[in-house]
């Protein structure tokens, strides 16, 4: 399994990324795009059924991919996987396929990376209804206090939307944040993960090495490395 380095750069949720020194990925596949992990140094992986690219007709051939793939040990997670109201098939088709990869992440005891969009009460019955003992992790969160307390009490992690972090206005839900329970991405757009830990930091007045500190132990407490 690749693992970040102390003093890396943690990008936790990418797509197409490239490793740079100094930077560790977690890229995304999505079982759509019929790629494979490889054994790059400074990348690991996750894989799942992504809502916006599910239908009835691909569903089966898809769940039977997950089932394998997350079993390689470059695939550190499953996902993404969740709810998208705004795109994406039914409801009821989300929420089976999300609920499926979730049992999946149990049977091969890795996390679950999260893509919701005004899905948040479906996310929370299928976290009650199903109590999963691994984590998961909210990616591209932009959501208000509020919404952000509700999931970090089901013990939920979150990875804030890179557009929002890099807004002066996040800083107020930057500092109310429990530093223990964050992550940051770039989602694979064209920003550097280093400008996006620069502003966390200032906001929470902290130097960077400070920030890496913490992301870094967040991210093997969340992955279970010892
Ligand atoms: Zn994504």
């Amino acid at each position: 399994m690749q693992q970040p380095q102390q003093g890396d750069y943690i990008d936790i949720h990418v797509h197409d990324g490239h490793p740079a020194k100094g930077i560790f990925i977690l890229e995304s596949l999505m079982a759509h795009e019929e790629k494979l992990p490889a054994d790059i140094p400074g990348v690991a992986y996750t894989y799942g059924i992504h809502p916006w690219f599910l239908n009835e007709d691909n569903h089966d051939k898809h769940i039977l991919s997950v089932e394998e793939i997350v079993r390689l040990p470059f695939i550190i997670a499953v996902g993404e996987a969740g709810f998208d109201r705004l795109r994406g098939p039914s409801a009821e088709l989300q929420r089976r396929t999300f609920e499926e990869q979730v049992l999946i992440s149990e049977e091969v005891k890795k996390p679950v990376i999260i893509h919701c969009v005004r899905g948040w009460d479906e996310l929370l019955s299928v976290h009650k209804r199903l109590r999963p003992k691994m984590p998961w992790l909210v990616h591209g969160f932009r959501g208000n206090i509020e919404l952000a307390g509700q999931l970090l009490s089901k013990g939920l992690y979150l990875s804030l939307w890179y557009e929002f972090v890099l807004r002066p206005e996040s800083a107020g839900l930057l500092r109310a944040l429990p530093a223990d329970r964050i992550f940051l991405e770039t989602d694979g757009a064209d920003v550097d993960i280093r400008n996006i830990y620069n502003k966390v930091a200032n906001d929470l007045n902290m130097a960077i090495d400070q920030l890496k500190k913490i992301i870094f132990k967040n991210f093997n407490t969340f992955f279970g490395i010892e």
